[in-house]
């Protein structure tokens, strides 16, 4: 029968074997080499439970209070052997689609994994039996080459569409500058009614028109009037219409796409323009653009 009891034994048909835990304990602790170590803990804060581990250098020792069990070269040898032993762990850096990738089948984040060929993964489908789904992973390499032709083929079709939006652009300004000339001929041609109208008056009550003539005229002046200002109102309208229209129109873009020139993927392209990379079994990919939100 095995069962794991206390201080990293275990006890086996009643035996105590050495456990690598149990033997690594033994070397660090100074107490097997015959010193008492003391003041390794801090009651913190004040008259509170909890207790706070201290700096090796501060703890205090009394050497030699017993025999040791371990003499104090093996004891020097094993922590240096010890200390190489540590793993260096390897820092990566943020991969440049970190954060971005999902599993097209689950909707999970799929965590980035360095080991190996450094890849994506669903990590959803290990730990849920009830919910597995088929293994879903993609390369870097795999990943980082689609999402970039994709990206480039997005810079040239929006280049493209750029220069179309300018030359509609132009051809929509070309047209409020007719329609505000035009605006302008009809408010030019009221005045000159006014003008008219001013004149007529002034020659009937300088007795030149008679009063039948002068009312007749004052009539069709009135109507012209009516109908000129019908027609400005319009006109406006129209010149109006056709700047909220230019307004309207797309502005090309916050970046200008059409400049970048990409050759790698790198975090600073994704954070840009890359919203979401769902991946499916078998390196279906569908990216969702920050552009196109
Ligand atoms: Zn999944």
């Amino acid at each position: 029968m095995k069962r794991k009891i206390g201080n990293g034994y275990i006890r086996h048909n009643a035996t105590l074997l050495w456990t690598t835990v149990c033997v690594r304990r033994m070397l660090c602790n100074q107490t097997y080499l015959g010193h008492v170590v003391y003041h390794k803990y801090e009651q913190e804060p004040v008259g509170g439970n909890d207790k706070k581990i201290l700096d090796p250098d501060e703890w205090k020792i009394v050497k030699n209070m017993h025999e040791p069990l371990v003499s104090q070269k093996d004891f020097d040898k094993a922590q240096k052997r010890l200390q190489s032993n540590k793993k260096v762990k390897r820092v990566y850096p943020k991969h440049c689609l970190s954060g971005m990738v999902e599993c097209g089948t689950c909707g999970h984040n799929m965590r980035h994994a360095n080991s190996g060929r450094p890849k994506y993964e669903c990590a959803f489908t290990y730990f849920n039996i009830n919910h597995k789904h088929d293994r879903n992973s993609i390369i870097d390499v795999d990943i980082e080459a689609a999402v970039l032709s994709a990206l480039q083929k997005e810079f040239d079709l929006k280049a493209g569409l750029e220069s179309i939006y300018e030359e509609r652009k132009e051809r929509q300004q070309g047209k409020i500058h007719d329609a505000q000339k035009r605006l302008k001929e009809m408010e030019r041609s009221l005045d000159q009614l006014y003008e008219d109208q001013q004149e007529s008056f002034e020659s009937y009550k300088a007795g030149m028109m008679e009063k039948d003539t002068f009312i007749q005229q004052k009539q069709i002046y009135e109507q012209l009037e009516e109908r000129l200002n019908e027609k400005i109102r319009m006109q406006k309208e129209a010149v109006e219409k056709l700047e909220d229209e230019a307004d309207a129109m797309p502005n090309g873009l916050s970046v200008s796409m059409g400049e970048i020139q990409a050759d790698h993927l790198t975090r600073e392209l994704t954070e840009a323009f890359v919203d979401k990379v769902l991946v499916w079994p078998g390196q279906k990919i569908e990216i969702r653009w920050k552009f196109r939100k």
